[in-house]
């Protein structure tokens, strides 16, 4: 099996997270079933919050697509946020 990113874990169920994240008041990210059962943050003891982690949700959802070349997928992925400007002074 694919080796899974430790970002990709819930902090406290240490299962992968699914489709929903919440998080705290702080940021801190957890899968909805813990968010549920917790009042406050076990890590900085602020409260929960109804917002979601957007930007780790389409993570985990590119994760779930392929598990086994999600690594792979990632890499790719951040060479071609970064751009390359000396190709563009071709003429
Ligand atoms: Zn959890
Ligand atoms: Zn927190």
């Amino acid at each position: 099996m694919a080796e899974v990113p430790k970002s990709l874990e819930c902090p406290i169920c240490f299962d992968i997270m699914e489709a929903k994240i919440l998080i705290c008041d702080r940021g801190h990210s957890f899968c909805s079933c813990c968010h549920r059962r917790l009042k406050l943050c076990p890590f900085c003891g602020d409260s929960m919050i109804d917002t979601r982690n957007l930007l780790l949700e389409k993570v985990v959802k590119a994760y779930w697509k392929d598990p086994s070349t999600f690594r792979n997928r990632m890499r790719e992925q951040l060479k071609v946020e970064m751009p390359v400007r000396r190709s563009l002074k071709k003429y």
